[in-house]
């Protein structure tokens, strides 16, 4: 068991990498850009997003096929088929895949088609959930509720770990802040304090922390800046036209700049972003 213990350290604990497949660690020297759309709308967009990616050397492809949606009219995910469609478009690329279980009985579906499996902010404390992804072997990332203490998301990672599972990724994604500017406010405070403070690789989300494409690629710099293992990211072929989180979503032809322009952070941090 690891105590959630956030006091001041002269020490810092050690990050403990995550193995994802079999040549790829997070929480290790390099930085993982995971990368793909919100959700996984046809094979066309979820292959040309992957192409993207392999193009500029990225390894993990991201895309959501179970959607947790504020709004039951919006746009609920392809489901089983979009599990299909994203594993089957990784293969092609030999990428790894990021997926979201939104539900326990999602766990052994996710378990199945993708390399690691995403806890959303919104199930951030849904314990049966974290008690179903402690018993598989695979990764997990555990998003950060968008209005949880760091206490709360890293006391949650407990519960993963309390089932035997210690392969946990911890992703800030930005909280609600009293700004509306913003869809949410990337916390490099925690980014920061949960690198120092616990042995779970930490990766930032600029996507959902900013909510517009415009401030994702200075936001992707200061979560490397503020010591990142990673980024999660949202891209798209027609940003306009994705069917979630639009809004966010930078296009394809964006991604060598974000991959440039956060390889220069990790470069000046002593790292490599790959
Ligand atoms: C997502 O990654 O698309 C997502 C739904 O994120 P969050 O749970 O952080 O809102
Ligand atoms: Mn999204």
């Amino acid at each position: 068991m690891i105590v959630v213990e956030l006091q001041p350290k002269i020490e810092e604990t050690q990050t403990r990498p995550v193995a994802i497949g079999s040549d790829l660690n997070v929480g290790g020297s390099d930085i993982v850009l995971m990368a793909g759309p919100c959700s996984v709308e046809s094979y066309q967009q979820t292959r040309a997003a992957a192409e993207a990616i392999y193009s500029i050397g990225g390894r993990v492809l991201r895309g959501g096929a179970f959607k947790p949606r504020t709004s039951p009219d919006s746009f609920q995910g392809l489901g089983l088929k979009g599990l299909e469609i994203l594993r089957a478009v990784a293969d092609e690329f030999g990428l790894l895949v990021i997926t979201e279980a939104l539900g326990v009985e999602h766990v052994p579906l996710a378990a199945k088609y993708a390399d690691i499996i995403q806890i959303g902010s919104r199930n951030m404390q849904h314990f049966p959930l974290l008690w179903a992804v402690g018993e598989t072997d695979k990764p997990v990332l555990l998003k950060r509720g968008f209005m949880s203490t760091i206490k709360e998301w890293l006391s949650a990672a407990e519960h993963i770990a309390h089932r035997g599972n210690e392969q946990i990724i911890v992703c800030e994604r930005g909280i609600r802040s009293f700004d509306t500017a913003t869809r949410n406010t990337l916390d490099t405070n925690a980014i920061a304090l949960v690198k120092q403070s616990s042995p779970y690789p930490v990766i930032g989300d600029p996507s959902h922390a900013t909510g517009r494409a415009d401030l994702v690629l200075p936001a992707a710099r200061a979560a490397v800046a503020a010591g990142a293992d990673g980024l999660l990211v949202e891209i798209h072929p027609r940003p306009t036209e994705a069917l979630s989180d639009a809004d966010q979503a930078l296009s394809l032809a964006m991604l060598p700049r974000l991959a440039e322009e956060s390889g220069r952070i990790a470069a000046a941090m002593g790292r490599r972003l790959v």
